[in-house]
């Protein structure tokens, strides 16, 4: 074999392309370096972007899930509420519809042209019939003709106002009579229509207690006229047979006067004592008399006020005149204050109080004091009498002003009396506007004390 023999040119040649090819190669392996740099480099970039883009959609993932969450809870208490104000309208509902049952007044639903929608129990009863049943009437079918404008009228109001009644008619009932209702209603809207709502409450027995009071006022005022008949009668006769007995009285008091006069003259002495009860009798009487007539006067109101302008001094003069000759073994003391003055009242009246008063004292005082203030205070006069006489006990006391009461028998027996005068002194009182107390101790004395308005005039 021929081994192939290169020169040292070719060989030289081949070598420099060698090297060419070795600088070539180590130019694109540095290339590829760098491009391998590069690429490292980006991909750096490339991975952190990545990283980043995660975490936003890892963050917005749990933003939405959050929101969702949010929604959802939202979403569970709005369904809870929903639930819960269902159950409270149910709850509601029921407990209306309870009350419409339950309701002793009569409710109900109807059109304006009569027509029943929905009726309670109450409403179908008063007219007798079942629930059922009324809702196939027609109100105007048990409403008596004799209404028909009336209710038009009624009717017209509630157009324009919206309301109407109350007002009171009668039904029908079922069995035919008439049953008396009071009724008021309004218009209301219900799922869509106008319908009419009515209150109807029976009130047959409020009627009946109106007819049974008015027939009970009727009967009293009959009564009342002829108690007051009666007692003009009994005044009549009074002041008929109180002027037919005083006038024998006075004779009877006159004449033993004169036969007093005779005896003394005819030295018929022994007479005396006699005709004196003759007379003392006749004067209780008379006293009597006039206590009576004054007594039904009052009664029958037919004291009048007559006012007057009267000094008050003078007044208790007069007074002290007549009981000092009652006095017996007492004292009296008068404490009257002259500038009083005069003082505008009912004198007779007044001196008929304080008679009665201070009189009862004497007569109820056997060794004692009996005092007399007269005051003025303000507009009022005030009389006070105190006595230290026998006295009145605290259960007495409640009874002492009514007519014909006297407490001790055996004074009275002992000294007269009617019982009235307490009576008329109260009575009197009260019509001038004042009144009359009193306090008493048993076995120690009575103070009496009496107001009068009395305007003064000084
Ligand atoms: P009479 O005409 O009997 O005095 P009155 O109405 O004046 O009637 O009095 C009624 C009764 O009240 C008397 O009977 C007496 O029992 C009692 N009474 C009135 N005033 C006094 C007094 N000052 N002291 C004790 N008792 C009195």
């Amino acid at each position: 074999m021929q081994e192939e023999q290169f020169s040292e040119e070719q060989l030289l040649a081949e070598l420099k392309t060698l090297r060419q090819q070795v600088t070539e190669l180590s130019r694109e392996k540095q290339q590829l370096e760098m491009s391998l740099e590069t690429i490292t480099e980006h991909a750096d970039v490339f991975e952190n972007q990545l990283v980043e883009a995660h975490n936003l959609l890892e963050s917005r993932v749990a933003l939405r899930t959050q929101e969702l969450a949010e929604k959802n809870l939202l979403l569970e208490q709005e369904i809870q509420d929903k639930q819960r104000i269902e159950n409270a309208l149910r709850e509601n509902e029921e407990y209306y519809r309870t009350l419409i049952k339950e309701s002793l007044i009569g409710l109900v639903l109807s059109r304006f042209d009569g027509t029943l929608i929905e009726v309670n129990p109450a409403y179908a009863q008063m007219l007798g019939y079942s629930e059922e049943e009324v809702l196939k009437l027609n109100f105007w079918g048990f409403t008596p003709k004799k209404y028909s404008s009336f209710d038009e009228g009624q009717f017209r109001k509630l157009e324009v106002t919206g309301r109407y009644g109350p007002y009171e008619k009668e039904y029908i009932h079922k069995r035919g009579y008439l049953v008396p209702v009071m009724l008021s209603g309004l218009i209301i809207d219900h799922k869509g229509e106008r319908l009419i709502w009515t209150n109807v409450a029976d009130i047959t027995d409020q009627k009946k207690a109106e007819t049974a009071l008015r027939q009970a006022k009727e009967s009293a005022e009959q009564a009342k006229k002829v108690a007051e008949m009666a007692n003009r009668a009994k005044s009549t006769f009074l002041a008929n047979m109180s002027h037919e007995l005083r006038t024998p009285l006075n004779a009877i008091i006159g004449y033993a006067d004169i036969l007093k006069e005779d005896a003394e003259d005819m030295n018929y002495q022994d007479m005396i004592p006699d005709l004196d009860k003759i007379q003392t009798a006749g004067k209780h009487l008379l006293e009597i008399i006039s206590d009576v007539l004054d007594i039904s006067r009052i009664e029958a109101e037919k004291i009048d006020l007559n006012l007057n302008e009267f000094d008050v001094a003078e007044l208790v003069k007069e007074v002290i005149i007549v009981i000092e000759l009652m006095l017996e073994n007492n004292e009296l003391e008068v404490n009257c204050s002259l500038d009083i003055g005069k003082m505008y009242a009912d004198a007779t009246k007044v001196k008929q109080i304080l008679q009665n008063l201070l009189s009862n004292a004497a007569k109820f005082t056997r060794n004692g004091k009996i005092i007399l203030n007269a005051i003025r205070h303000a507009d009022n006069l005030i009389f006070e009498v105190t006595d230290s006489g026998i006295g009145i006990s605290q259960e007495q006391l409640q009874d002492i002003f009514k007519a014909f009461t006297q407490v001790d028998n055996s004074t009275t027996r002992k000294y007269g009396g009617t019982g009235l005068g307490l009576t008329i002194s109260e009575q009197f009182c009260r019509i001038m506007g004042g009144q009359i107390t009193v306090r008493s101790e048993l076995g120690k004395g009575s103070t009496f004390t009496v107001q009068i308005p009395a305007v003064v005039q000084s």
